[in-house]
């Protein structure tokens, strides 16, 4: 399913961007009901649905928006920022010679995305372990929410 995912690349972006704008509106209704409250039924949702369309492994820091739709944390390495120079010519992975290397999946995802500043360019920090089996989209929302407060984004 991770390769339709990066196949569609593009629509899936739009899908994430809308409901990033959707829970962004819903943030006073969030904050009501008690971000602490729906971190567990949040969370089980985000992780059935991008186990399904990404293969997601919950690292609580999604990038996705960033690498095409091809989830970092599949690489064997964890690489946030790839590939490796390990990738074989095949384009296949220097540690799981039957898997297509992450990386390689998420340029293609970012190419098909076709943004005029390529998100994959950017450098992602290192993961924090400690935000493993949380909330990815709360923590998006939280963050959006206090970058409005402070002026940051309109
Ligand atoms: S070849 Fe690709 S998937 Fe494999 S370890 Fe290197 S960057 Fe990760």
């Amino acid at each position: 399913m991770r390769h339709w995912s990066v196949r569609h690349a593009r629509k899936l972006k739009q899908v994430y961007v809308m409901l990033e704008f959707v829970l962004v509106k819903l943030a006073p209704v969030i904050s009501k009901i008690g971000y602490q409250r729906l971190e567990g039924p949040i969370f089980a949702f985000e992780k059935a649905l991008k186990g399904v369309l990404l293969d997601s492994q919950s690292c609580g820091q999604c990038v996705v928006g960033s690498t095409g739709m091809s989830c970092p944390m599949n690489c064997p390495k964890a690489l946030r920022n790839g590939p490796c120079g390990g990738v074989r010519q095949n384009g296949k992975c220097e540690i799981e010679p039957t898997m297509t290397c992450v990386w390689l999946m998420a340029w293609e995802g970012n190419k098909r995305m076709a943004e005029k500043i390529h998100s994959i360019q950017l450098i992602q920090p290192a993961i924090d372990n400690r935000l493993m089996g949380t909330s990815a989209w709360l923590r998006e929302v939280r963050q959006r929410v206090s970058e409005m407060e402070k002026g940051v984004l309109s």
